[in-house]
């Protein structure tokens, strides 16, 4: 295959995979970013901190009046991230949920929501709790099966909500077949797909079908770990109009330094993404090798059960693996509490490599029998691999392992 990649080993990591989108580097680190639009011909867009723009006369304005409505430093992030989505248009909020919010803004009490059944814990939180009071009708369907999806598609479902994978199980979603199938029952119905583990790097969600494709760009897309961002792309013209309208009216929006310190981090999104699938791939080949752990749950490996969809849909695999280790959650926790270089932390998607537990960390919330249901037990860890050196990485897993579980007793 013709990769446009550039890596090292393993050589095959990407084979199969879909080919890079054309000219994502250039269009990362130069759309909305023409120096031409700044009196000083500025090479880094500036911080604009101002809330107000001064205007020539009343109502004539040179694009900007108020910091809310629109912002420079914004409107650079907002066209970078339009661009490597394949959209037209593009809208930073202030959170991912702040992104879910305004999304779902756009429908009114009697809407249904169908919802993937397995999500972001906070998405699954606001679904169920905040927005079933403002009397949406939210169900969920495992995607995954087509014909689960179907069956609950109702005459007032206005809105279908997509994580592919999902978090923590993995769970990969044929984005196209579920847009085909839901426009085909209904062609209004707004398809969401929550693009936040996979980055627009390793998968176009809009160029498969879905209306709307949303980040929490507080992982990947910044991959610095330091914003709480969201973000919100679209093709259709009426959808970005009404989001932009939500972005204004009910006022989510990010910073200016949170902006700057995003479209910054977007600059490096391929490098860094090709060195966490690298590492990541490394990881999980070591991790499935090994006789101390149970099963290893990771797309890039031919053993996960939608690797085929995953070569279809996306030119590769981000630092996200979740593995079950041998044993009780004594072994889990021994694992984790070993682990020297990895932090134990929530969160994931920065350069950093993290550790979790999902049962008592990230899906707390999540009942013990719809996390039994899921297969959120007390032995499934989820790694967050960052972009050390491989080498480094490799050593403080099999440590921890062999604290968790020592070869002569
Ligand atoms: C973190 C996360 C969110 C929520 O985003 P925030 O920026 O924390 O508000 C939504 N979806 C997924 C998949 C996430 O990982």
């Amino acid at each position: 295959m013709d990769r446009k990649h550039e890596h090292d080993e393993p050589a095959d990591a990407f084979a199969g995979f879909r080919t890079a989108f054309k000219s994502f580097a250039t269009e990362a680190i130069h759309v909305g970013q023409e120096p031409e639009q700044w009196k000083s011909m500025a090479v880094v867009p500036p911080i604009s901190l101002s809330t107000t723009f001064k205007q020539h006369g009343p109502g004539n304005h040179a694009g900007f009046e108020y910091s809310r409505s629109g912002n420079p430093t914004r409107q650079c992030l907002e066209k970078a991230v339009a661009a490597l989505d394949g959209a037209k248009y593009s809208l930073a909020l202030a959170s991912g949920l702040a992104a879910t919010v305004t999304i779902t803004h756009m429908l009114k009490a009697g809407d249904g929501i169908v919802c993937m059944d397995d999500v972001y814990g906070g998405t699954n939180r606001y679904f169920q709790r905040i927005a079933t009071e403002l009397g949406l009708q939210v169900s969920f369907a495992d995607c995954t099966k087509p014909e689960l999806l179907k069956a609950e598609l109702k005459a007032n479902t206005r809105l279908v909500w997509i994580e592919t994978p999902t978090n923590p199980t993995m769970k990969v979603v044929d984005i196209q077949a579920c847009s085909d199938l839901i426009h085909e029952h209904n062609k209004d119905i707004v398809v969401v797909v929550d693009n936040t583990f996979m980055s627009a790097y390793f998968q176009r969600p809009l160029a498969c079908g879905a209306d709307i494709c949303m980040y929490s760009a507080t992982k990947y897309m910044n991959g610095h770990s330091d914003v709480v961002m969201g973000l919100v792309s679209t093709n259709r013209e009426d959808l970005n109009e009404r989001l932009k309208f939500l972005q204004n009216a009910l006022g989510c929006v990010p910073s200016p330094f949170d902006c700057f310190l995003v479209n910054r981090g977007l600059k490096t999104l391929h490098l860094r993404m090709d060195r966490h699938f690298k590492n990541a791939m490394a990881s999980a080949k070591f991790l499935e090798a090994d006789p101390r752990v149970e099963r290893v749950i990771f797309p890039g490996l031919p053993s996960h059960p939608q690797h085929e969809v995953m070569k279809r849909q996306c030119t590769g695999c981000p630092g996200m693996i979740t593995f079950y280790i041998k044993g009780k959650l004594e072994h889990a926790t021994a694992f984790l509490s070993n682990l020297k270089m990895f932090a134990i932390a929530e969160s994931l998607g920065g350069y950093e490599s993290l550790a979790e537990h999902p049962a008592i960390m990230t899906h707390a919330s999540v009942p013990e029998k719809e996390r039994n249901l899921l297969g959120i037990s007390d032995t499934l860890i989820r790694l967050s691999v960052g972009l050390e050196d491989e080498a480094d990485i490799i050593e403080d897993l099999e440590q921890a392992l062999e604290a968790a579980h020592p070869k002569k007793q």
